[in-house]
């Protein structure tokens, strides 16, 4: 490893960066970008994932500069956002709806998209290896893999299992599919057990979306069945909006309620599936039987991150400043990977921290003095149709080698139905624009 502040942009020089430019290179906008061939000499900006962060730190990097070269790898080809994806669930929405393409990016934006996984990373040659034999030289290296799930921390789990009878469904595709079906297969009074990480974790309201929304597919169909959510924690992010309208809705609290929310110190914390007997094992040595078992398992930075020395112990450490990797010179991190508490983990903010990086590495090739970050997270979440909330915080830059300072603003809870329903439209609103914005 390397201690990159005592250097921080030995990597490459403020003259080799504006040589790379070339004489057209201070043009704007995307004016030109479609029809100009890139220079030999152009800067090649190389990310990593074509995720919520990787794919806007792409496209946001073109609007930027009309003639750096920008390469994504991304092993998929299409990307299914998680954002809605609770939704496909009880069937309001379809994966395909969330389902967004490379092909904008390549026709409008001129991204070069390769459609491959990267594997290793030379910091010496500046070089990016793909698993079908590809090298590429890059100039920067943006890295946005998502989280790794950590399925072995609970004891008998592994992700055979989360791709077959035991889905965590915490990635849309199959797995959110699976989870579906034995849902609505699911015999009458039945129970679901969730059971949600400690945290960080991706958009740690989730979890709670999840359970609510499963248990308005469960009161049409099947309502004598239970949700029991088994957490690994005291308390979760937005629980008096989520209680409250548990409360409303599924009798939460009595002793028919729909929903049962055990906390970490009641014994909520899973730490064993027992596959024979179809049930969890929880810290207090408890079993529970559930006909549907939903584990989240625990995160850490992607494998990619991993496996070529970005992370620390669990997560990537970055400057601030500019979202530059601690440990590696010219390369970035974005992200569910990167070590960013307080900042939480949501594509709303991988998507700002894209934004950051690309100003960044445009204001240095241009030779401009890196400008000061701000970030905003402007998380929304739903319990139904009828019940949306948001939680909105910014977050400044503190210092060198300091966090983030944030500032919460945690709505109270609404309780005009019809506030309640904008709030719910809101947010539905917000996912669909939200995929635009990156995709399209
Ligand atoms: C159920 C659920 C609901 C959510 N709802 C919301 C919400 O309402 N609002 C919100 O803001 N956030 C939400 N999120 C969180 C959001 O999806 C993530 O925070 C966001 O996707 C993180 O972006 P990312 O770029 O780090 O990772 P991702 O979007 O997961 O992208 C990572 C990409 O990297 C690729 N990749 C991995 N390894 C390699 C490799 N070696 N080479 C090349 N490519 C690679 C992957 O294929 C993937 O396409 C939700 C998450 C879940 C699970």
């Amino acid at each position: 490893m390397k201690n990159k502040h005592l250097d921080k942009k030995k990597g490459m020089s403020r003259r080799q960066m504006l040589k790379l430019l070339g004489a057209s290179a201070v043009t704007y906008g995307l004016l030109g970008a479609s029809s100009k061939a890139f220079s030999k000499n152009a800067a090649h900006i190389v990310i990593v994932g074509g995720g919520i962060g990787g794919a806007s730190a792409a496209k946001y990097l073109r609007l930027l500069n009309a003639d750096v070269k920008i390469t994504l790898v991304e092993p998929n080809p299409y990307y299914i956002f998680c954002p809605g994806s609770n939704e496909v669930i009880p069937g309001w929405v379809t994966l395909e709806d969330l389902m967004a393409s490379y092909t904008t990016l390549k026709t409008r934006y001129k991204v070069n998209v390769i459609q491959d996984k990267a594997t290793f990373i030379d910091y010496d040659k500046k070089q990016l290896k793909l698993e079908k034999g590809g090298v590429l030289s890059y100039h920067k290296l943006i890295v946005s893999p998502g989280p790794m799930h950590g399925y072995h921390a609970i004891e008998g789990f592994n992700k055979e299992l989360a791709e077959g009878d035991f889905p965590s469904a915490y990635n849309a595709g199959r797995q959110t599919m699976t989870l579906r079906r034995q849902i609505l297969s699911m015999k009458k009074g039945g129970t679901v057990i969730i059971a949600p990480p400690e945290n960080d974790y991706r958009c740690p309201p989730a979890p709670y979306e999840r359970a609510s929304f499963i248990a308005a597919m469960l009161k049409e169909k099947n309502p004598s069945a239970k949700i029991l959510i088994l957490d690994a924690k005291d308390k979760f992010v937005l629980s008096d909006n989520y209680i409250f309208y548990w409360k409303k809705q599924f009798g939460y609290g009595t002793e028919n309620s729909m929903i049962e929310w055990v906390p970490a110190k009641k014994g909520g914390k899973v730490v064993k599936l027992d596959v024979s007997n179809h049930a969890v094992i929880t810290s207090d040595g408890q079993s529970h039987k559930g006909e549907v078992i939903n584990i989240i398992p625990p995160e850490a930075a992607g494998l990619f991150a991993m496996q070529n020395d970005l992370a620390d112990k669990q997560w990537c450490p970055v400057d601030f400043l500019d979202f530059s990797s601690m440990r590696h010179d010219d390369v970035y991190v974005i992200g569910d990977s990167v070590d960013g508490a307080p900042m939480p983990k949501t594509g709303y903010i991988a998507s700002n921290q894209a934004r950051i990086v690309v100003q960044a590495i445009n204001d240095e090739l241009h030779g401009r003095e890196i400008g000061t970050p701000f970030l905003i997270n402007d998380c929304v979440a739903m319990a139904g149709h009828d019940y949306g909330m948001a939680l909105s915080t910014t977050f400044r830059y503190d210092g060198k080698g300091k966090r983030l300072k944030d500032l919460y603003y945690i709505p109270k809870v609404e309780t005009n139905p019809v506030k309640q329903i904008v709030r719910q439209q809101v947010a539905e609103n917000w996912q669909r624009t939200f995929r635009k914005d990156i995709f399209e």
